[in-house]
């Protein structure tokens, strides 16, 4: 075995030529996954890494968000006792049926760092098989066994983003999203209790009936995350939009087709504004969620107790949420503001534009003025200092009010403030060059900048913290 893995290392450390930066192949995730009735799952991934690091690696590390919501866990979504916690269980990591070694570690227990046992050049691709096994917790998160829904997002290990020199760690705060990743494509088979229906990031390619149990199986291309929503209570109003099929999952809606055409709406309305929608279904599904609503590539959750007017507005803001954090990327932890603040202008002016909701935009402005503005001043109040910079990582956050009228109150009045300055025309068409331009990448605060050529300085005073609202 030693002797084997030695003459690797001295093959590859022949230096990594033709290390050219051009499109390469995404990586693949291929999951078989069994879910049992007790909320436990048994899972095989099988990852395709194709490299995209200039001096190549040896290591591959994948953030384990599902370790997080286990009962010793210190950087945790749960804040009460739960009935039942999360356990994550890592039983094998191989390549070509050898053992690769292994080791859970990072800041919390929320990394999964894999030894490769030679150096992948740049391009070269390397297939890592990982058997894992799931008991989710109960509750009401994104990953969980809930009472009418089982929730699984962020439920399988996601390569962490290769970012300035080093693979970048995601802690699970309990503030925001703490999500971070590149895009990839997912080959995903579900085998579950035959008695429940299953939403899921993409259309089903197939669905086989054995006995009482049903495998689903589903392909995708070019997303960051691939989730699914399971329940024995769902029904499912569907219609079609061009050539995507818009789906609403619910149990507890008198009357879900105005969820389902406010989302039909404004995926065509965002579709026609900032570029297409790039896959071919989009599924709401109402969940066992404790926030308004939670956004993954081609589906999502939103809370099932909220009233209509809430409902109509989280499911427009998820929906806006496919093309800011969804199709244009960015790192969740440092810079949430890029992907909220652009969500929630994209709402508002849907609003605008569609009063037939009776959602007033003019009033979703108002209070996010309001709201930020008096933040600050019961902080001076108090004699606190207020911190008004947009770039923030998630842990420097004091608690939701803050990381609230940082990520969402202030980037909307700031997207207003550009909007009353250079007309809203102009601020759609850069928002549609923008997306046309770091479709599938990632962004940071100099990408928006720099497509807000026109309105630079301005954007620039409230990124710091500098313009007050
Ligand atoms: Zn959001």
């Amino acid at each position: 075995m030693k002797k084997f893995l030695l003459l690797l290392v001295i093959v590859c450390l022949v230096p990594c030529f033709g290390c050219n930066k051009q499109d390469l192949e995404n990586s693949c995730y291929k999951i078989y996954a069994e879910y049992l009735d007790n909320g436990v799952i048994g899972a095989h991934l099988s990852f395709d890494y194709v490299c995209d690091i200039k001096d190549g690696t040896d290591v591959l590390k994948f953030n384990l968000f599902t370790n997080a919501f286990r009962k010793d866990a210190s950087i945790t979504p749960i804040e009460d006792n739960i009935s039942v916690y999360g356990e994550t269980e890592i039983i094998s990591v191989k390549e070509k049926g050898e053992d690769l070694k292994f080791e859970i570690c990072g800041s919390d227990k929320n990394i999964l760092k894999v030894e490769l046992g030679k150096i992948i050049c740049y391009g070269e691709k390397i297939t890592v098989d990982i058997d894992f096994g799931l008991v989710l917790p109960s509750g009401s998160f994104r990953y969980c066994k809930g009472e009418s829904t089982v929730n699984l997002g962020n439920w399988f290990p996601v390569l962490c983003v290769y970012d300035n020199g080093a693979f970048y760690e995601c802690e699970y705060y309990a503030i925001g999203d703490p999500f971070y990743s590149e895009v990839a494509d997912f080959k995903v088979e579900m085998l579950v209790p035959s008695k429940m229906v299953v939403a899921s990031s993409a259309k089903a390619s197939s669905c086989d009936v054995s006995g009482d149990k049903t495998l689903y199986s589903y392909e995708l291309k070019n997303a960051r995350d691939f989730a699914l929503v399971l329940s024995e209570k769902f029904s499912v109003i569907s219609e079609k939009s061009g050539s995507v099929t818009v789906n609403y999952y619910y149990y507890d809606d008198s009357e879900p087709e105005k969820t389902l055409e406010v989302t039909k709406k404004s995926l065509e309305y965002f579709s026609t504004t900032f570029g297409n929608y790039p896959y071919d279904e989009f599924s709401v599904c109402q969940s066992n969620f404790s926030e308004g609503g939670m956004e993954y590539p081609g589906l999502v959750y939103i809370n099932d107790t909220l009233n209509l007017a809430n409902k109509l507005y989280t499911a427009v803001h998820e929906t806006a949420h496919q093309w800011w954090y969804g199709v244009v990327g960015n790192n969740q932890l440092t810079e949430a503001y890029l992907d909220e603040g652009l969500t929630e202008y994209s709402t508002a002016i849907f609003f605008d534009e569609n009063k037939e909701f009776n959602i007033s935009s003019a009033l979703i402005f108002e209070n996010a003025r309001k709201s930020a503005s008096m933040y600050g001043e019961i902080l001076q109040s108090v004699g606190k200092e207020t911190d008004y910079k947009m770039v923030k990582h998630l842990k420097d956050f004091s608690g939701n009010l803050e990381y609230v009228n940082t990520a969402y109150n202030r980037p909307l009045t700031m997207m207003k403030t550009i909007e009353d300055a250079i007309g809203r025309d102009k601020v759609k068409t850069v928002l549609k060059k923008y997306y046309e331009t770091y479709k599938f990448k990632t962004v940071t605060t100099n990408e928006l900048l720099e497509n807000f050529s026109l309105a630079k300085k301005l954007l620039s005073s409230y990124i710091e913290g500098k313009a007050v609202v």
